[in-house]
């Protein structure tokens, strides 16, 4: 049996309306129960499903442990999603048994209406109806975690493509001559500025003994991402040249969506994020020069608002959307 953790957040009236919104990560899964001003009224997260079982248990756990009724169940995850059918189109890696399932069916629970759509755009979508961005209609959003992740608002509508894959910004070339990535091109983005690509770097520093302060730990496990931002502001030289590094590929990637999409404000999210100032204060003053020409203003770069519960607040708006209890 999963372990479901509970954690009332606000109380509620009884003619609110509420929907379950559930973020289905590769490590962990988190569920809320949320009202239309983007509030959790309880809170839950469990060890990532390995199978649709474990994930149908999940989700019936958290409808069970309800004590007002809710109107609609909402799902972000990874990979490309049919909004449309809540089908799983594609998901390389740890959440692959639900390639080609319906969500709906899945998860499907007391015939509650089911939406879904893929994470980062869940992120987005909870920074504009409750974030960042409320109320703006032309939005980027950056999610900088283990990978990245990325989500376009274009006139008050998620850009989608053809066949569902448009806005994934982690796979913009930011390195012709770069290393592979998981989605078969070289040099992306991702490869460069993720979690992994960053604890990666630092560890070739390690394995080839140059100066550094962090080291591997007793268990074998490599210094991560936060350790290697701190100490890259406390002045450890291989940390700052792998965090100056990936900031410039992060930059050149920016640059490049503000000149693509020119929108009214670019959203950073994600653990990464988290970093806050470090972060950002270096790449903001770059970013404003390299783009100052074409786009005639200083685009606001910010951090997400939601961090830690925004794929769960977002994914419950995808319902408040359909049900029309709100709008972009
Ligand atoms: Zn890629």
């Amino acid at each position: 049996m999963h372990k479901l953790v509970s954690e009332t957040v606000v109380s509620t009236g009884p003619d609110q309306a509420l929907v379950i919104g559930v973020d289905i990560g590769g490590t962990a899964i988190k569920a809320g129960i949320v009202g239309t001003r983007g509030e959790l009224v309880n809170s839950f997260h469990g060890p990532s499903p390995r199978s649709t079982a474990a994930l149908r248990d999940f989700v019936r756990s958290v409808l069970e442990s309800g004590e007002h009724p809710v109107r609609g169940i909402g799902v972000g995850c990874k990979g490309v999603i049919n909004p449309e059918s809540t089908r799983v189109e594609s998901l390389p890696g740890d959440l692959q048994f639900l390639e080609g399932r319906l969500l709906s069916e899945v998860i499907g629970a007391d015939n509650l209406p089911v939406c879904a759509e893929n994470d980062a755009r869940t992120a987005l979508i909870a920074e504009v109806l409750w974030g960042a961005a409320r109320g703006r209609r032309n939005v980027v959003m950056l999610t900088l975690g283990t990978g990245v992740g990325g989500a376009v608002l274009v006139d008050g509508s998620i850009v989608r493509g053809a066949a569902g894959a448009g806005g994934h910004l982690g796979h913009v070339t930011v390195d012709p001559r770069g290393e592979l990535c998981i989605c078969g091109n070289y040099g992306c983005l991702e490869t460069v500025f993720s979690s992994r690509a960053i604890e990666s770097a630092y560890w070739a520093h390690l394995h080839r003994a140059a100066p550094a302060t962090l080291c591997v730990g007793k268990s074998g496990e490599l210094p991560d991402t936060e350790a290697i931002f701190r100490a890259a502001s406390a002045g450890d030289e291989c940390a700052r040249y792998v965090v100056d590094r990936a900031q410039d590929y992060l930059t050149a990637a920016l640059v490049s969506l503000l000149h693509t999409f020119d929108p009214e404000i670019f959203i950073l999210g994600g653990n990464i994020a988290a970093a806050g100032t470090y972060l950002l204060a270096p790449i903001q003053e770059k970013i404003a020069r390299r783009t100052k020409i074409l786009l005639g203003r200083e685009v606001p770069i910010v951090v997400q608002k939601t961090i830690g519960y925004g794929g769960v607040a977002g994914a419950a708006g995808l319902v408040f959307l359909q049900q029309k209890l709100l709008a972009i």
